[in-house]
């Protein structure tokens, strides 16, 4: 059996492990170390699959796929990790393609952390798409790319792949601007054809059981989640102290706890063992499909912390899960505490007033830009056919009338740092420019990176925070992402995005489609959603092994 098959079909408890891959050539003695140790975990009885990281922190590290092929010739499951931040669509493309022909089906899709230092100085981000539209690009290779030409009188198709796209998420986050978001572009990345999920390190166990219940409460009980189980160590709690590790946080409670651990004869080894032992019995205990384990690096780890897992009463997780509730003063809860078990109450919403006043996002110049929006692009009223007929009449019709366009580059880029895209994406954002205001282009909601509401890259709110704020305040939170999956046509960069709307050359009329093979599984309960209403309705091989962070977006 493959690990599809184990995953869709059955319903045993599974483990992975996930190596980083290392800078050089497999004949590098730490590449080969990987290397061995990857085969190693192959032949494990225990393990069901090794993952293979891409380029993890944004550092450049030999392709995942060199390793990757080796593992996968002596028959056993891997998984190729596969992010946005180093190629645009046509590489990705590519590299599908690559993976495909060396039997390498099963991926981790991510839109990737922001990249950092190579040769001379630091590279230059890619993010022409995002983890939903390689979900997208995905599904459409596995229903056989259409490659027919424009004017062919017979339709082509390419030979259809088997890729088995798995996505990140992480729910563990401060405000409920970041959470709800992260969870609305879960549920993207599921209907563009993800088929498991693997959530973001993490260490309160109240927030992993909101993560299971919220999947059920959406349609989405179905698809396999799997746990993420960090195996800590001094060096790594302080990186993920500092915050270094985008979208993986600790709590003071559990870094005061690292600190004096490191302290001990052991430097803590044991009992940050028996932490991970446990947050796998917690897993399995709340229904997860299985562990997926990271900070192993070797064998005599591992089979501690699987020793001491199996060593567990069938009942013991209930008492870990209440120990194991690192979160932090004022985090955002879904679902009201249950008193009993101190996990979620899946009957009975948050209504802790929030510690944030989202409505300062709520400005002026975003009501002026909406209703400046409505009269201008609403079909068939306001100016809409004026746009239509003047643009379509110009000399120019990719920039419209000269006096248009010049009040369109002047006025966009005064109230949006526009950046004159051509295929605009302003009114899907909350009139926030993607572009000038999100570090990694980010059209279908929130990377997983933010910082206690701050970009993952710089001090700025994020973008789909602030949007969510926007949205929430006038009550309609659950529309956040209503308009993904989009990818950017670099062929308008330049062009009037005015022009583009009214003579339907851009994304808002082009929509993308996701072949009906990865179409949306029938969802129960879509418009009795149990989200909570919103507000206003009221993670370098370490120091010792630097963690890849499973960077979801
Ligand atoms: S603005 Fe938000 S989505 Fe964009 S890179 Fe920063 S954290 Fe990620």
């Amino acid at each position: 059996m493959n690990l599809r098959e184990k995953l869709e079909k059955h319903g045993d408890f599974l483990l992975g492990v996930e190596l980083v891959s290392t800078r050089g050539t497999l004949t590098e003695t730490r590449a080969a170390r990987t290397l061995a140790f990857a085969e190693e975990l192959a032949a494990h009885d225990r393990i069901d699959w090794v993952s293979f990281t891409d380029n993890a922190g944004g550092n450049p590290q030999l392709a995942p796929a060199a390793l990757a092929r080796i593992v996968r010739a002596s028959g056993r499951d891997v998984v190729v990790h596969l992010s946005c931040k180093d190629f645009n669509r046509n590489a990705l493309e590519s590299e599908a393609w690559h993976l495909a022909s060396e039997g390498l089906h099963n991926l981790l899709v991510l839109s990737g952390d922001y990249p950092g230092p190579g040769l001379a100085g630091a590279a230059k981000p890619v993010f022409d798409i995002d983890s939903v539209g390689l979900l997208s690009l995905l599904a459409n290779l596995n229903a056989g790319l259409d490659v027919t030409r424009p004017g062919a009188h017979q339709s082509a198709r390419l030979a259809a792949t088997e890729f088995f796209p798995a996505c990140v998420v992480t729910n563990f986050k401060l405000h409920e601007n970041e959470v709800i978001p992260q969870l609305l572009k879960l549920e993207k990345k599921l209907q563009c054809g993800a088929r498991w999920i693997i959530n973001q390190i993490g260490y309160d166990s109240r927030k992993i059981h909101e993560l299971i219940l919220w999947l059920r409460s959406r349609g989405w009980g179905h698809v396999p989640l799997i746990g993420n189980v960090y195996v800590l160590n001094p060096a790594v709690a302080r990186l993920f102290r500092e915050k270094r590790i985008p979208g993986v946080v600790i709590s003071d409670e559990l870094a005061a706890i690292c600190e004096a651990k490191s302290r001990e004869p052991d430097r803590g080894r044991s009992w940050f063992l028996e932490l991970a032992a446990r947050q796998i019995a917690i897993y399995r205990g709340l229904g997860y499909r299985g562990a997926y384990l990271g900070g192993i690096h070797s064998r005599a780890d591992l089979d501690a912390v699987l020793a001491l897992a199996d060593s567990f009463s069938s009942d013991a997780w209930r008492g870990f899960a209440r120990e194991i509730r690192f979160s932090r003063p004022g985090e955002f809860f879904l679902y009201a505490e249950d008193a009993s078990t101190g996990l979620a109450n899946a009957d009975r919403p948050n209504t802790s007033p929030s510690t944030r006043r989202p409505s300062r996002n709520v400005t002026y110049s975003y009501r002026f830009a909406k209703a400046v929006h409505a009269a201008m692009f609403t079909p068939g009223k306001g100016l809409w056919n004026f746009g239509k007929k003047v643009t379509a009449s110009a000399r120019d019709p990719m920039q419209g009338p000269r006096l248009l366009r010049a009040v369109e580059k002047i006025g966009k880029s005064a109230m949006f740092d526009c950046r004159d895209c051509g295929d605009c994406s302003l009114p899907e954002t909350a009139f926030l420019c993607p572009e000038s205001a999100c570090a990694k282009n980010q059209r279908n909601g929130p990377c997983g990176g933010t910082r206690d509401g701050l970009c993952e890259v710089e001090d700025y709110e994020c973008i789909w925070s602030r949007a969510y704020d926007r949205l929430a305040h006038e009550g309609r939170a659950e529309q956040l992402l209503e308009h993904a999956p989009v990818i950017q046509d670099q062929s308008l960069r330049g062009t009037s995005s005015w022009a583009n709307t009214w003579q339907g050359r851009d994304h808002l009329t082009r929509k993308l489609s996701v072949p009906p093979a990865a179409a949306p599984v029938p969802v129960t309960g879509r418009g009795e959603s149990t989200v909570p209403p919103s507000t206003p309705q009221t993670a370098p091989s370490s120091p010792e092994s630097p963690p890849d962070t499973t960077q979801p977006s």
